[in-house]
């Protein structure tokens, strides 16, 4: 298990849709142990494959906060089957736009199918806060990032800002 360097914002990487995950196999538990690894260490409560780089289908999540009671969350291939009517706003940021955050909303509730860390089908009925972190993380996956939902100022403004960051980090 190791950390990996987060992208940041602009990458065109992080605006590549990724793919769909044959087989959960070593190689996959590998990448989803060190991407849980690279979120605690951030630390963020959740993180997509394409964020380190790698164009799967796999995002993991752990909204439990709390150092000495772990609660991972592997998803491979996740699609979402229902999602509520009912909207629910959160302030969001993101490990690939560093700290910036924003009110974003989203369906409260929606009903997830996903593969387990072990290649199992599952269904998870997720709301509140672990329901926005999926979609937001899902997001990824398509090369969305919760500023394309601003309006263009704001992104523009917050782009220009990251650009700097980038600039700087280049220097030194
Ligand atoms: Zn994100």
């Amino acid at each position: 298990m190791s950390v990996k360097t987060i992208l940041i914002e602009p990458n065109k990487l992080l605006r590549q849709v990724s793919k769909s995950v044959d087989k959960v196999g070593d190689e996959e538990r590998a990448l989803m142990d060190d991407m849980l690894d690279t979120m605690y260490d951030a630390p963020g409560i959740g993180l997509a494959a394409i964020q380190i780089g790698v164009p799967k289908r796999i995002i993991v999540i752990d909204i439990s906060r709390d150092e000495n009671e772990k609660k991972p969350m592997y998803f491979v291939n996740p699609l979402i089957k229902n999602k509520n009517e009912e909207k629910i706003k959160y302030e969001e940021g993101c490990l690939s736009v560093p700290d910036q955050f924003a009110e974003i909303e989203r369906p409260n509730a929606c009903e997830i199918e996903y593969l387990d860390y072990n290649g199992k089908k599952q269904i998870l009925k997720a709301d509140g806060l672990l329901a926005t972190c999926i979609q937001h993380e899902m997001d990824h996956l398509e090369g969305i990032l919760f500023i394309d939902y601003l309006s263009k100022l704001k992104k523009s403004i917050i782009i220009k800002k990251l650009s700097k960051i980038k600039v700087n980090r280049e220097i030194f």
